[in-house]
């Protein structure tokens, strides 16, 4: 009865609305962690009298470890009614990692999110294409990707995420964006539909750039495009008036930061890092 539901387009489409709006199993969110969803599950089960069909609000995003701890607890695969505390949680819901915003750790999660912890190395190759704002680094990614290849450029993410123009931008965008980017790299272990996954990321330190490819293999492209042509390209795409003194900054910062990190050996200021 209930098993027909999930075989149908109708469900199929429903989920993944659902993991789009969603794409981590918000169990491990509310428990602190960050992982990606693998299941959707209904909040009020049907063999309950839930609606088979309901909005996304009604449903949940979970992760397979989440998902089927919930199935072990009930016959259905959908959610269980239960007033058990969830793991990682005490009986009020509240979450047991001291680390949890909600228990004051909201600073580090947010530099998690940046630098997100337990990346496993990606399946496909990956060009990790760094620059700073305005240096081009869509514009090459997308010049030299082929038709298999994934652009993952937190850019196109925050519009998706937000419904917002490309540019414009506010620190829950930016969280909910960078979830979906990290729930997307956290799933490269076991990608199988691209050939090469062109991750566009500032990353203007060394360490940064040596940071992302130990965690997901692949190479660096290096975009150092010299900040006053960043700032003449920033200055003229009308598509980011409404952000050209947070690009101009960002452009400021990563030019400081790259100077810093390359001034004892005098390097060149456009290469290529070949990993
Ligand atoms: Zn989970």
């Amino acid at each position: 009865m209930a098993d027909a539901i999930y075989s149908t387009a109708r469900w199929r489409r429903l989920r993944r609305a659902k993991l789009v709006e969603f794409p981590l199993c918000q169990d491990c969110e509310a428990a602190g962690r960050l992982k990606p969803a693998e299941a959707v599950d209904h909040v009020i089960p049907v063999r309950l009298g839930g609606e088979a069909f309901p909005a996304l609000s009604g449903l949940r995003s979970l992760c397979n470890r989440c998902h089927s701890r919930k199935t072990a607890r009930g016959p259905e695969a959908g959610a269980v009614w239960t007033d058990k505390p969830i793991k990682g949680c005490d009986a009020s819901g509240r979450p047991t990692d001291p680390e949890h915003p909600w228990n004051g750790g909201g600073q580090q999660t947010f530099e998690a999110l940046l630098k997100p912890p337990g990346l496993r190395r990606s399946a496909v190759p990956v060009v990790l294409v760094c620059g700073p704002s305005g240096a081009g680094k869509s514009t090459w990614a997308r010049k030299h990707a082929g038709p298999a290849d994934l652009i993952l450029d937190l850019d196109d993410i925050k519009q998706q995420v937000s419904g917002l123009p490309r540019y414009a931008t506010s620190r829950e965008v930016l969280a909910k964006a960078l979830k979906a980017r990290n729930a997307i790299l956290s799933g490269l272990w076991r990608e199988q539909r691209y050939d090469h996954v062109f991750f566009i990321v500032g990353a203007p330190t060394s360490a940064e750039r040596t940071w992302w490819i130990g965690q997901l293999g692949g190479r660096v492209e290096l975009i150092a495009t010299p900040l006053d042509e960043c700032l003449r390209r920033i200055t003229a795409d009308p598509e980011r008036t409404t952000e050209v003194a947070r690009m101009i900054r960002a452009a400021q910062r990563w030019w400081l930061k790259h100077a810093e990190d390359t001034a004892p050996h005098g390097q060149k200021s456009h290469h290529n890092v070949r990993m």
